[in-house]
């Protein structure tokens, strides 16, 4: 594996690395890497000859009192488990290698931000998108994998790329848990023995959620309280919203409907932020 931190290192070894290899799949991440992400590589290489990920901690996508400062940076553990994940290319730039001084010009992420993240995180989505963007720039893959546990995210990356007929192929891959149910995550490193505990409601009231379509409930409120009533079991963990919600819009799903559901939450607990969120839908595994 080649590790790259500056764009013009990055622009060189890719023109190396990428003769006569095709197609380019490309990973990005802001690192603490867990098997979520290697699940994301692990993608890539099925379809990819060359894979390059990054790992970027983008400042732009932080608001001012969120977790920037104490996002986890093991960079050694994460450099070895992205080479021995595959990984041909890691992109690890600083901050000032992705923003030198420039004019400002930046994505808007649109309507599908306006509600749950985009809404407790202003300006989160644009900062977003808008490293996405140049990240697509710089490595210009064939196709980036995203995970479905940031399922707004990747549904904005998605409208992203349609919106502004970006030459790329957009592959969502499946939340990857741990044992018990809690959604892999980098943050999970950040909760207390307790916490990390109580945390497990998170994916139990999805679950509720899940069953309760499953057998036959299609009224999106009713489904909401199925796993309202499970968070509710849990008071030491504080929702932000539990809704069932149209998977491309990300608008509030209405009965009847059609189309592809998902019900995303967001919780606090103890001083971490999670989110989480599970398909509803009569051919989804989860
Ligand atoms: P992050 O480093 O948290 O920005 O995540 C980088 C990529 O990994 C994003 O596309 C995430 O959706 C994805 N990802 C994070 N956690 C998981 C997980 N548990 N399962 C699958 N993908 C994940």
């Amino acid at each position: 594996m080649i590790r790259v931190s500056t764009v013009a290192d990055l622009r060189g070894s890719l023109a190396e690395a990428s003769a006569g290899r095709t197609p380019l799949g490309f990973v990005p991440t802001m690192g603490a890497l867990h098997r979520g992400h290697l699940s994301l590589v692990e993608h890539a290489r099925q379809r990819a000859d060359l894979v390059v990920m990054s790992i970027f901690v983008n400042p732009r996508q932080f608001g001012p009192n969120e977790d920037f400062a104490r996002y986890p940076r093991p960079i050694e553990q994460d450099e070895q488990m992205a080479a021995d994940s595959g990984v041909d290319v890691l992109f690890t730039p600083r901050a000032s290698e992705i923003f030198p001084v420039t004019q400002g010009v930046a994505i808007s992420s649109g309507n599908a931000a306006r509600r749950w993240e985009g809404e407790a995180r202003p300006g989160h989505f644009d900062g977003m998108l808008t490293v996405v963007a140049k990240l697509f720039n710089l490595v210009r893959p064939d196709f980036a994998v995203f995970g479905q546990k940031d399922l707004q995210q990747a549904a904005l990356v998605a409208a992203m790329v349609r919106d502004l007929n970006m030459p790329l192929g957009i592959v969502i891959a499946p939340t990857v848990r741990e044992s018990d149910g809690l959604a892999m995550s980098s943050r999970n490193r950040l909760l207390a023995p307790a916490d990390r505990e109580k945390a497990r409601v998170l994916s139990r009231a999805l679950s509720a959620a899940t069953s309760s379509f499953r057998d036959g409930e299609r009224d999106p409120r009713a489904i909401e309280s199925a796993g309202r009533a499970v968070l509710a079991g849990e008071p030491a963990v504080l929702p932000d919203y539990f809704a069932v919600v149209d998977r491309t819009t990300l608008e509030p799903a209405m009965r009847d409907s059609a189309g592809d559901w998902a019900v995303v939450t967001a919780a606090r607990v103890g001083a971490t932020r999670l989110i989480d969120n599970m398909l509803l839908g009569d051919s989804d595994a989860d």
